[in-house]
């Protein structure tokens, strides 16, 4: 293993759903839902199998119809105009889009300001590219960006800002007035942004803003979204970048050379969920709202500290009420004690110490599987 990635080690996603396997504990770690999405999505695709559409390498860019269906997505609840021809891309999830973006726009040295605690990716992609990551730290107990500190933290070096709205994992909804100040940030000092929306359709309180829609950002900044989350089917692994064609562009050459194409019948069986009514967006967040504010609850009354989340399907906690001293060392014993996976935010923190006694719990689950999950907690 070069020395680019020996840092990395195994991913903590893998490691908590292969504990919470092995112990047969419920897995409230890795952000995955545990029931599918609508049935007519799924239908969806199985009918493009059979129907032989997307059996075969479908085009570099994406299938034409889930390219327009992501223009016509963008426009739908933001109005924002993308040729989808010239200003999408789909891509092998959220993960190639975020992985292909920094491998396109970053050269050798460059720095890239990123929030943190991360989500995983974006550091190991970050050094991928052979580039330095410059943390923005969240700290509790609000998780806000430090605008100063954002301004002081570019230098001439400093090539791109990537950032997380809604946020995995703190839940931070980044407000219309720090989305302001960053743009002008940007603007002024001439910065790429890359913008990882996959939350997009989960914000509770508020509503989601892009990016790209502050003045002069549109020309500037990649948006990143999936299907796994909004439609929850992570296995299908579609997702996507909406950007001006000169950054698509820039991005399709490196996914090209990734995987070139991906999930040809899902891509339609996508198409159509994009195009679903607002009564399932809506549904799909007020499920969600009920489930965190179950488990809010229930992680309150076994004595942790929960960090009510504005957004994504998180809960993040700070576990040194119950006297723990260390989050990862809480979690790896969480299963023996419990029968409960949870994920540890301090791998995602370069400032460990910030995010020492940080647990991050995901409420994407049933009703009844987090009532469950509550119960066991209140051992202890
Ligand atoms: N970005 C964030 C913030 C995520 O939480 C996730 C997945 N949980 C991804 C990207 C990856 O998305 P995908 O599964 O579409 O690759
Ligand atoms: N994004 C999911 C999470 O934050 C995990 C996805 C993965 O395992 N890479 O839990």
């Amino acid at each position: 293993l070069n020395r680019r990635l020996a840092a990395f080690g195994t991913t903590i996603f893998a490691e908590m759903s292969a504990l919470a396997a092995r112990t047969g504990s419920i897995n409230l770690g890795q952000g995955f839902p545990d029931t599918d999405g609508p049935a007519e999505v799924a239908e969806a695709a199985v009918r493009a199998i059979r129907d032989g559409r997307g059996n075969q390498y479908p085009p570099g860019p994406g299938v034409p119809e889930l390219r327009e269906a992501i223009a016509a997505h963008q426009r739908r609840f933001y109005n924002l105009d993308h040729d989808p021809d010239t200003e999408v891309l789909v891509t092998a999830g959220a993960t190639e889009a975020i992985a292909a973006a920094l491998l396109a726009l970053l050269e050798p040295g460059d720095e890239v300001i990123a929030l943190e605690p991360f989500y995983d990716s974006y550091a190991a992609c970050i050094a991928m590219a052979g580039a330095v990551r410059v943390p923005l730290t969240l700290r509790a107990p609000d998780f806000r960006p430090d605008l100063d500190a954002l301004r002081d933290a570019v230098t001439p070096r400093t090539r791109l800002l990537l950032l997380n709205t809604p946020h995995n994992p703190t839940g931070t909804v980044l407000t219309p007035a720090e989305l302001a100040a960053i743009a002008e940030l940007a603007v002024e000092r001439n910065l790429l942004v890359v913008t990882d929306e996959v939350y997009e359709h989960l914000v509770f309180e508020g509503a989601h803003t892009p990016l790209a829609s502050l003045p002069g950002m549109r020309e500037r900044t990649v948006t990143i979204s999936s299907a796994g989350k909004t439609f929850s089917f992570t296995g299908w692994k579609v997702g996507w970048i909406t950007a001006p064609p000169a950054l698509v562009s820039a991005v399709r050459s490196a996914k090209q050379f990734l995987t070139y194409v991906s999930s040809g019948p899902f891509q339609y069986a996508v198409a159509e969920a994009l195009a679903l009514p607002d009564t399932y967006y809506d549904a799909f967040r007020a499920d969600l709202a009920a489930k965190r504010d179950l488990l809010a609850d229930g992680l309150t009354a076994a004595g942790l500290r929960v960090f009510r989340p504005q957004g994504t399907y998180f809960i993040t906690t700070d576990v040194s009420p119950l006297g723990e001293k260390d989050g990862l060392a809480f979690c790896r014993a969480l299963p023996e004690r419990c029968g409960v996976v949870a994920i540890p935010n301090q791998v995602f923190y370069d400032d460990r110490e910030a995010g020492a006694t940080q647990v991050r719990w995901a409420f994407c689950k049933k009703t009844e599987v987090l009532r469950e999950a509550v119960d066991r907690l209140r051992a202890l």
